[in-house]
């Protein structure tokens, strides 16, 4: 019997989202990306979270500790527009899988741009021509805005300068893993893991009903 996926290697791990045994290969190269790994799986899990002390342990050694540091402190501030930020970005990157982690650091840079732009006091929405820069520019910017212009949030509001901030905050991180790990969409795997799949209620009952 051979793996489903490459139709060479012996298929040793049972793979939740395919259904069938799998290799460790296929396992390893393609979890998170082409297959949709469910949140119980164990060689996802632990696959990720190894992955991921691996880069921070690299990230450390290269920035040094205080960028992690700087992150929780900004994080502690306001953790519902990180929240926000990345449920947004794990949305646009589930939609469509072809996104890679330079997308979002140029969607990132085209963002801490015109706020930084705002700060001047000219407003100006910077844009690229690459449709999924864009998009996360236009997601990034529509929730700083909300969190910003919007009183209703109360105690959440944000000011231009902790906006700024925290996108700079994303967008360091993006590029450090843009730059270091040949994974392409590594830093969307890795929000991800935070943000499993929210399960949609399904309408069934609104489509059976047929109104003439
Ligand atoms: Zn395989």
């Amino acid at each position: 019997m051979k793996c489903e996926l490459c139709d060479k290697r012996k298929p040793k791990r049972y793979c939740l989202a395919k259904r069938t045994s799998i290799c460790p290969v296929c396992c390893g190269e393609k979890r998170g990306v082409e297959i949709n790994c469910p949140l119980d799986c164990q060689y996802y899990v632990e696959g990720q979270k190894h992955h991921q002390q691996k880069m921070m342990q690299q990230r450390i050694k290269k920035d040094g500790a205080k960028s992690y540091v700087r992150k929780a402190e900004l994080y502690k501030h306001n953790p519902e527009l990180f929240a926000h930020l990345e449920k947004g970005f794990v949305g646009i990157f589930r939609a469509d899988k072809n996104l890679t982690t330079k997308d979002l650091v140029s969607g990132l840079d085209l963002a801490h741009k015109t706020l930084e732009t705002e700060k001047k006091g000219i407003i100006f929405q910077h844009q690229s021509g690459n449709n999924y820069a864009d998009e996360i520019s236009n997601h990034v910017l529509g929730i700083v805005s909300h969190f910003k212009d919007n009183p209703e949030v109360g105690e959440s509001r944000i000011n231009l300068d902790f906006a700024i901030l925290v996108v700079k905050e994303f967008l360091d991180e993006a590029r450090f893993y843009m730059e270091n790990d040949p994974n392409p969409k590594s830093y969307f795997i890795y929000l991800m893991r935070y943000h499993p799949e929210e399960v949609v209620p399904v309408q069934a009952e609104s489509k059976l009903i047929i109104t003439p």
